[in-house]
């Protein structure tokens, strides 16, 4: 079994163009929801291979390709970069710059490999429209911005995304990882964490700092809340199961003589099941408010900043991918793998029609490199696939294969 073998030949025959297509992409990333030439690209490419893009949510693009009676399945790349200047030292790297929302100009970088999805995604589309007499049905292709901030799967169901496009029976989606190029991970239930992004503006009184009777310091009262939340996972949640709880920021005060009247920290949380989120926020709220009403300060304000949702692969369209996968790509190549605690919103696109997904993580990197330690993972200043022909073929050749679950002749 496995992919047809023109399809496998053809995408061989085109990969150094498709290599060039990538080294593109990687040079010009855009923050999120802010893809505007990476989704012109996009689409000028779609309407090279004879379809007809549309833009829905700001900068997400899809395109449908129909090809007589058969099941409509959907695939997913994710299209953003990161606020982070570009340290590879590669040939074709970003030095690309953006404007954050307080209005800061910043360096901005591929460094989640989303170019590789982009990629590989168009790839995927070439290869569909080009080899038609091998599968039957409707693919849909999204090309989704904003993933980075959670945004992007949301803007584009809210824009009505499906009701534009063939309800699919089930959508699928991947990312690169620092794993070996050729191989392919994939979960079997959850995939990855939910995450809750939390800023608490912590109110004081402002006073001298000679006069701490007059005050209500919102330093020393941020401090208590901080460091008893280390307490929600190591005292209220289970061993059993999993909790993650950062606090990333912490912001107050202007000089040292003066106590402030306020402080601003941030958090964020991981999870995999939904009654242990909910316990965690209980848990943050509950701690926040009750070191509050301790200081004698006023209450505190809790803001979610962002939401990842699951990202939950349906048990038996996992469980048939990888033998799908282990049947194209071998079996020394496909692996099963633990939830990870990283977060995604793919999870949006299935859950929204209440239909499966899948999403798998695909290796960019050569094997000594992955032995020796690789240098950067996501989201560092110097990640870069070191073999990104192997990763961009894997990446095809896993999303035709999931399509082709479906929609295979
Ligand atoms: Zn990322
Ligand atoms: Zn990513």
């Amino acid at each position: 079994m496995g992919l047809p073998e023109e399809i496998t030949a053809s995408l061989e025959e085109g990969l150094d163009d498709l290599v060039e297509l990538y080294r593109g992409f990687h040079a010009a990333p855009e923050l999120s929801m802010q893809e505007h030439r990476t989704a012109k690209a996009i689409g000028k490419r779609l309407e090279s291979y004879g379809l007809t893009p549309r833009t829905v949510g700001g900068t997400g693009v899809v395109a449908v390709i129909e090809n007589g009676e058969g099941p409509v399945v959907a695939f997913r790349a994710d299209t953003d970069g990161l606020p982070i200047e570009e340290a590879t030292g590669l040939p074709y790297a970003s030095t690309a710059s953006g404007t954050l929302a307080d209005g800061t100009t910043t360096p901005v970088m591929h460094g989640c490999g989303h170019d590789t999805h982009i990629t590989a995604g168009l790839e995927i589309a070439r290869l569909l429209v080009t080899h038609r007499e091998t599968w039957a049905g409707t693919v849909v292709l999204l090309f989704q911005p904003g993933e980075e901030t959670a945004a992007g799967a949301a803007a584009m169901v809210e824009d009505g995304l499906w009701d534009r496009v063939p309800t699919p029976e089930a959508v699928y989606g991947q990312h690169v990882w620092p794993g070996v190029a050729g191989t392919v991970n994939v979960s079997v239930g959850t995939a990855m964490a939910m995450a809750d992004s939390l800023r608490v503006t912590v109110h004081g009184r402002q006073a001298h700092g000679s006069q701490p009777e007059n005050s209500i310091d919102p330093i020393v009262l941020g401090a208590y809340m901080i460091t008893r939340l280390q307490t929600v996972v190591s005292r209220e949640i289970a061993g059993s199961d999993m909790a993650v709880l950062t606090v990333g920021t912490f912001h107050g005060g202007v000089k040292e003589n003066i106590i402030p009247a306020k402080a601003v920290f941030e958090l964020n949380i991981r999870t995999f099941e939904p009654r242990v989120r909910e316990r965690v926020l209980d848990a943050v709220s509950r701690i926040i408010r009750g070191e509050a009403m301790a200081a004698g300060a006023p209450d505190p304000e809790i803001e979610e900043m962002y939401r990842f949702p699951r990202c939950y692969n349906d048990e038996s369209d996992a469980a048939a991918l990888l033998d799908a996968f282990t049947d194209e790509l071998g079996e020394d190549s496909v692996s099963r793998t633990d939830p990870v605690t990283g977060s995604e919103d793919f999870g949006v696109f299935p859950d929204s029609l209440g239909v499966p997904g899948v999403y798998w993580f695909f290796g960019g990197f050569r094997r000594e490199t992955v032995e020796g330690g690789v240098p950067g993972g996501n989201h560092s200043p110097f990640f870069g696939p070191d073999d990104v022909p192997t990763a961009l073929t894997t990446g095809v050749r896993a999303g035709l294969t999931a399509l082709f679950t479906r929609v295979g002749k």
